[in-house]
């Protein structure tokens, strides 16, 4: 797998809609009403003017690599339970896009990283209830022990340029082919984000 890919659908999209909205308002808890509003029908409180507008999630995924090997687990939660992934996550409200990437790995992993490089950008549409945009992003161990947590129940050092597990992430399958390929160094990345010192220990 050679190209490069950045929007990665499971599902059609366009007939799916409604599947998030609310139907009182989370202000004043009165009912919303199905309003066009800015080029959409979209949930709207006739009582206070709150408008419910649905976004992706904004996510990271990590590519942490060490040596020639890169670090995969087994996912213990929704979707493709069982299946392998690279660690990943979303991205608190007052949180960079680095630093989430730096905790979820250390979280999920027990290591600490630096971030190298932005490895891809994708719009993933994996269900009518998950549509994550995420920034997939390559990372060098610094220290730290491998810890098994919740989300990811094994943890695995897999060859780069060997056949990897049944992954469960077309998005992670491309980006360690190209990875392991040579076909992406990334992009650089902001320094004074891209280390753990910056990030509140937990
Ligand atoms: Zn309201």
């Amino acid at each position: 797998m050679s190209e490069i890919y950045q929007v990665f659908s499971r599902y059609d999209q366009q007939a799916c809609q409604g599947e998030l909205n609310f139907r009182f308002c989370p202000n004043c808890a009165n009912p919303l009403e199905l309003t066009l509003y800015d080029g959409r029908v979209r949930p709207v409180c006739p009582a206070c003017g709150f408008i419910q507008f649905i976004n992706p999630a904004p996510a990271v995924a990590i590519l942490v690599v060490r040596g020639d090997q890169v670090l995969l687990g087994k996912r213990s939660g929704s979707p493709d339970t069982g299946k392998w992934a690279t660690p990943s996550g979303y991205i608190e409200f007052d949180e960079d896009f680095l630093s989430a990437a730096i905790r979820e790995v250390k979280e999920e992993t027990g290591l600490e990283v630096e971030i190298r490089a932005i490895l891809n950008v994708a719009s993933s549409f994996i269900s009518p209830k998950y549509h994550f945009f995420s920034v997939y992003l390559l990372a060098h161990v610094i220290r730290g022990e491998l810890a098994e947590r919740s989300d990811l129940v094994e943890l695995r050092w897999y060859p780069l340029g060997q056949p990897m597990p049944e992954l469960a992430f077309k998005e992670d399958e491309m980006m360690i082919a190209r990875y392991s390929q040579g076909l992406t160094t990334g992009l650089p990345v902001d320094p004074r984000y891209a280390r753990l010192s910056n990030v509140k220990s937990n």
